[in-house]
């Protein structure tokens, strides 16, 4: 299988190549030359398969070129020894749990499948790869988590300074080894921007192999299929048509959701549901694709102006604005709204809700009003405890700590602060 640049003015690569490019020489996000749907088998029975056979069906026809077999399940069984459970709160609204992993943020299993995908094709090369990658909140963690002593690779994570929760600085800032943390003093835009810019510097590129570990990266995209699937197993007895609700900051994860789709899966609507960050919500209302600065808010893992995955959305239904609008809703929640829907939730059936789990939880319910006949599934991305001060205010009442968070609590915070580009590429070339 090859991928071929969005901007149609590079080469396409394998899974290999585009893995360790990141993104395409001529600035274009890397997409597969074609989805071949899944059997009607595999659905039928699913419930039978494991959530390692799952995956491998799902991934199997991106990366089988590059990943032998057994690598490949080796990979998949490491990247998945966690849970992933669909929790109903009410009826015919459900919550997929996408947090018991290492970091509890749902970037855990995209990070982890990346990095060992990226740990084996270093195996006996020579140059040492550094992932740079730009964070708004839990990319970071995961990153560094999945990353963590991987020989041949060295992680460096730009992070906004005083825009990220004290425990998503902590797992970011920690680690040591081969992760590097630099604070940068602006917006996650701003970070985003200066690892843009990084990868289209000759004088950078010349002197080392830099990849990405953001949802550009097709290793990290593509494996965020699994949850709709492993949430498609769970639900399908149901007997409903079934809606997902995603709360979307890059568009990364409810992309693959809509791959997943491609690949067969019967689900009959995608929510995109986001903060007042609502360039895409925008967008479905005007056909205009205006990209603005972002704000900071509650949800700050979703602060994306210009979200990098919608360019693969667009492209996914051919651009044409009908054909995604028949499978995509989009529509955005203030703060307020946000610890509203969180307040709700806890009253109506105690369940813990973190703040982007509750834009969700918000766009789904908004898509039933006039919908009712569906069986709606809003993804749960964060453990509530990674925004502890939000929702103990919100919901006035302690959460509990879990032991994968109170590892970092007590570890010294390691960070570099920069200002400018050119401070980046200074560290960098220095490193
Ligand atoms: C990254 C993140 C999101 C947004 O996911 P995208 O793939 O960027 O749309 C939502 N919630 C949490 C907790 C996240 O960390």
């Amino acid at each position: 299988m090859k991928f071929y640049s969005l901007n149609k003015k590079a080469p396409a690569v394998s899974f290999k190549e585009a893995v360790i490019r990141g993104i395409a020489p001529d600035k274009g996000l890397y997409f597969p030359e074609s989805f071949t749907p899944l059997p009607d088998s595999f659905f039928e029975q699913i419930e039978e398969l494991s959530k390692e056979e799952i995956a491998f069906n799902a991934i199997h026809q991106f990366v089988s070129e590059e990943i032998p077999n057994d690598e490949l399940r080796e990979i998949l069984k490491n990247t998945l020894d966690f849970d992933f459970p669909v929790v109903e709160i009410e009826e015919n609204v459900a919550t997929l749990e996408l947090f018991h992993g290492p970091t509890m943020a749902f970037k855990d299993v995209g990070a982890r499948f990346m990095a060992q995908c990226l740990g084996y094709f270093s195996k006996g090369e020579k140059n040492e790869v550094t992932v740079l990658v730009a964070t708004s909140g839990d990319t970071g963690g995961a990153v560094a988590n999945g990353f963590l002593g991987v020989d041949g690779v060295k992680v460096v994570i730009l992070y906004p300074s005083g825009k990220v929760s004290d425990i998503q600085e902590r797992q970011l800032t920690t680690l040591g080894q081969n992760i590097t943390a630099l604070e940068v003093d602006g917006t996650f835009d701003d970070c985003q921007k200066m690892v843009k810019t990084a990868f289209l510097d000759d004088s950078i590129l010349s002197e080392m192999k830099l990849t990405s570990a953001n949802s550009i990266n097709v290793a990290r995209w593509l494996p965020q299929m699994f949850y709709f699937l492993f949430a498609y197993k769970q639900a399908k007895k149901q007997g409903k048509p079934i809606v997902f609700s995603t709360p979307s900051g890059n568009f990364g994860n409810i992309c693959a959701g809509l791959v997943a789709q491609k690949l067969g899966m019967p689900v009959d609507h995608f929510i995109a549901a986001t903060n007042v960050n609502d360039t895409v919500p925008q967008f479905m209302v005007t056909k205009e694709y205006t990209p603005k600065p972002s704000k900071a808010t509650i949800s700050n893992a979703m602060d994306v102006g210009d979200p990098s995955n919608f360019i693969r959305i667009r492209h996914l239904f051919d651009d044409n604005f009908e054909k995604l609008s028949d499978n995509l809703s989009s529509s955005s929640f203030t703060d307020d709204e946000t610890r509203s829907a969180m307040s709700a939730i806890y009253d109506k059936s105690g369940y813990v809700a973190d703040p982007h789990g509750a834009v969700g939880y918000l766009g789904l319910k908004k898509y039933q009003e006039n919908h009712e006949d569906t069986y709606g599934i809003f993804l749960e991305t964060a453990h509530p405890v990674k925004f502890l001060d939000v929702v103990e205010k919100t919901i006035d009442k302690k959460v509990p700590i879990p032991e994968q968070i109170e590892k970092v609590m007590d570890k010294e915070k390691k960070s570099i602060k920069i200002k400018s580009y050119d401070e980046l590429k200074g560290f960098l070339l220095n490193q």
